[in-house]
This record gives structure tokens, sequence and C-alpha cells, in this order.
């Protein structure tokens, strides 16, 4: 068992976390609350290679696996810039074409999304089904060669900034008369894709859409892979980086919001010289926080890892287990700091309120914390599904 990080990972860990603070939490809220996206950040990521760590050396990335997004993911969040389109763009779209796209596809995607000029977006998730993706009613049909697309999608993230959102369809298989899952690599600006912004009470430069497509014609090579056969593995293809990067994040944000209170309850005094931090009714819960961080980084640790050795299943074991553990952490991290700060944990000056309903959001998306427990219960309590 092995805790430490490579020197390349140290090396990796470090200068994301200088290029976090270059940027800062200020920056992130002025971008949020301005209406705009955090261009600046991303690009540099981009051309500094941090986008790309787990895309292939030969499509101009780093090599590396989800171990290493998933460090930039944190260090980002850990200085206050949780940028949620990493685990939409580089996480699950780069897996997804990376390993189930065709060599076109490879070619036409991966060295944008290694540097970051190429943003592709992930839409699932659907008014009618919700969680339950099996209802998923977005369908394609074949028309010649070409593919057409309608349905909706709901809280799709970043549409506005990308180029490409894959999209996840299903269409009717002929000799069975089941319905499978297909993917699409779909252009935001393709005719009949039309979306509309949501109002959401997250305080974030990306913003949430619902889209609308209306006999979207494509054509046949925006399936991913060679054959609609690779609907199902490439779906799943997404959802353990996806798991273990969002979780990421949330660690990192929760190391975040910890940070910012330790800083002000060791300096704050109200009572005589004594910090507000030497109280145990203040330091305690801070440091209850920073126990449940520090076990989700393990077990993000340990999700990553195993996915990186393409242990898949246990992958996704961990992976939830993970994304679950990070949520409830990052969440009890941010309001346990907001109160610690008092008054000033509500102002924008302090930065920490600013991170509650993201933070709030984690435990919603990409999976919900129900959703999680449903898997577990069924997959390591050997329980019978409820529904
Ligand atoms: C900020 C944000 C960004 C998002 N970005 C994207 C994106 O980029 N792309 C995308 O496709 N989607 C995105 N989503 C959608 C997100 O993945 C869904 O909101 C999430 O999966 C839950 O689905 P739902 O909202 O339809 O909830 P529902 O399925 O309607 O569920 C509502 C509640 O009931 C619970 N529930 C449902 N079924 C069960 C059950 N069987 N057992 C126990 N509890 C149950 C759920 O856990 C939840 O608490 C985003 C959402 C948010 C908030």
């Amino acid at each position: 068992m092995n805790f430490d990080l490579t020197p390349e990972q140290d090396q990796l860990r470090d200068a994301v976390r200088a290029l976090g603070r270059k940027y800062g939490h200020d920056y992130f809220v002025a971008k949020a609350k301005a209406g705009e996206h955090t261009t600046e950040l991303w690009s540099e990521a981009g051309r500094l290679g941090y986008l790309g760590v787990n895309i292939p050396t030969e499509y101009g990335g780093g090599g590396g696996g989800i171990t290493e997004l998933a460090l930039v993911c944190e260090e980002l969040a850990a200085a206050g810039c949780p940028l949620l389109l990493l685990v939409v763009s580089p996480a699950i779209a780069a897996t997804v074409i990376n390993k189930h796209g065709t060599d076109e596809q490879r070619k036409r995607h991966l060295p944008g999304l290694a540097d970051g000029t190429q943003k592709i977006v992930f839409a699932i998730t659907e008014p009618e089904a919700g969680s339950n993706f099996h209802r998923l009613g977005t369908v394609a049909r074949r028309d010649g060669d070409d593919w057409l697309l309608s349905g909706r999608k709901c809280y799709i993230s970043g549409v506005d900034e990308a180029q490409y959102v894959l999209v996840v369809a299903r269409t009717e298989d002929e000799s069975t008369g089941k319905l499978k899952p297909a993917l699409f690599i779909v252009p935001t600006d393709a005719p009949g894709l039309t979306r509309s912004k949501l109002d959401m009470e997250i305080l974030s430069p990306e913003n949430q859409f619902l889209l609308y497509l209306d006999d979207v014609r494509l054509p046949a090579d925006a399936l991913v892979g060679e054959s609609l056969d690779a609907g199902l593995p490439a779906l799943f293809a997404g959802l353990n980086p996806e798991r273990i990067t969002v979780a990421a994040m949330g660690a990192g944000t929760g190391r975040y919001a910890i940070e910012r209170a330790s800083e002000y309850t060791a300096t704050r005094k109200v009572w005589g010289g004594r910090s507000i931090g030497s109280h145990q009714g203040v330091a305690h819960p801070l440091a209850h926080a920073a126990v449940q961080v520090e076990l989700a980084r393990l077990m993000i640790h340990k999700a990553a890892t195993l996915y990186d050795a393409g242990r898949d299943l246990e992958a996704g074991i961990s992976g939830n287990m993970a994304k679950y553990a990070a949520g409830e952490a990052a969440a009890l991290a941010v309001d346990t700091a907001v109160q610690a700060l008092g008054g000033a944990g509500m102002t924008t000056e302090y930065g920490v309120a600013t991170l509650l309903g993201a933070v709030r959001a984690g435990r919603i998306a990409p999976v919900s914390r129900e959703m999680i427990l449903n898997f577990v219960a069924q997959h390591v309590l050997g329980q019978d599904k409820s529904y």
C-alpha cells in the first residue's frame, strides 16, 4: 500500500496549486457575478497541459490517468476555483472518445480537449427520466446515412461555452425491439438544437441549460464508435471518471473552506487575548470537517488508483463511495466554515458562503447521494433493488 504520489504527480500538484492561487477565489467569484466564464484560467491551464493530463501523448495530452486529472480538479478547487467543466470535458468526454471513439473522432477532438481549445459538455439528464436513465426519451432515428435526434435534456452545464455536446440518446434495436443507448457528438450550433438558460441558485461561472433537440440532423460519424454496440460501454466509460473527478473537486473545496476558516479563527479575538479557535466549540467542528475531507481524499485516491489500473468494477464501488464521501464532506466543511466566521462568513469578501450553493448541488449532481446509497446497498450489501 502506497499513499505517496510519484515525483511527477507531486510536481503537477504543486504547479496546479500555484496556477490556482494566481487566480484565486476572488477571480472565480468576480467572473460568476459578472456572468462571465473563467476563460483566462481555463486557457492557461490548457496551455500548461493540465487539462489534458489524462489524454494520450500522441494526441497532445500528458499520458497520465484519472489520478492526475483528479489532482488538477482538487488543487484548483483548493485554491477556490472549482471548475465544473473539468468533470465533463476532460473527464467524461475525453475518456469516452479516447476509449470508444473512432480513430477519426480521436484525431478530431482529443488534441483540442488536451490544450483546452475545445470543450465538449455532456447531456444525459432529462426532465421525465431524472435519475432513471433507463427511461431516456431522446431518440435517434436513421435517415439515409444521417441521424436525426429529438428530445429534451435538462441541467446541462456549459453548453454556452462548448463547441460540442455529447448527447446520450436511445435507438430502437430492430432485431430485438429493445432500446439501446447511443452517444452522439453534436455541435452546439447544429440546426434544430436550441437552449434556454436555467436560473440556478449557485454562484458559478458555469451555467446550466435546458436543451431542445428538434430533428437535429447529424452525419453518420457523429455516432461515438464504429457501431451502435459502442453505446453502452461508452456510456459506462464516462461514469467512473465523472464520479472520481467531481469527488476531487469536492475535497478541494472542503480543504479551501477549512483553510479559510482556520486562518480566521486562529487570529480573531473577541474574549480578551484568546483566539476564537481556542474554544473547542469552534475548533472541533472544523477539525471534524477536516477529518471527513481527509477520509474522502483517501477514497478518491483509492478509486483513481483502481481505475487507472483498469479495475473498473472495483473503481465503480470506490468511485461512488468517494463521490458520496466528498459530497457530504464538502457541504459540511463549507457550512462549518461559514459558522466559524460568524457574520464574516456570510460576506462575499471572506469567500466561503460563495460556495454554499455549489457544495449543496454536489450532493445532488452528477449522481445524487440517494442513488449512490442504492448502488452500495445493491452491489456491496447484496440488497434487492426497491425500484
Ligand atoms: C449544478 C448542476 C449541474 C448539472 N450538470 C449536468 C450536466 O452537465 N449534464 C447532465 O446530464 N446533467 C447535469 N445535472 C443533472 C444531475 O445529474 C441531476 O440533477 C441528478 O442526476 C438528479 O436527477 P434529477 O434532478 O432528475 O432528480 P430526480 O431523479 O427527480 O430525483 C429527485 C430526488 O429523488 C431522489 N430519488 C430518485 N429516485 C430515487 C430512488 N430510486 N431511491 C431513492 N431516492 C431517489 C433523488 O436522489 C433526488 O434527491 C446537473 C445538475 C446540477 C444541479
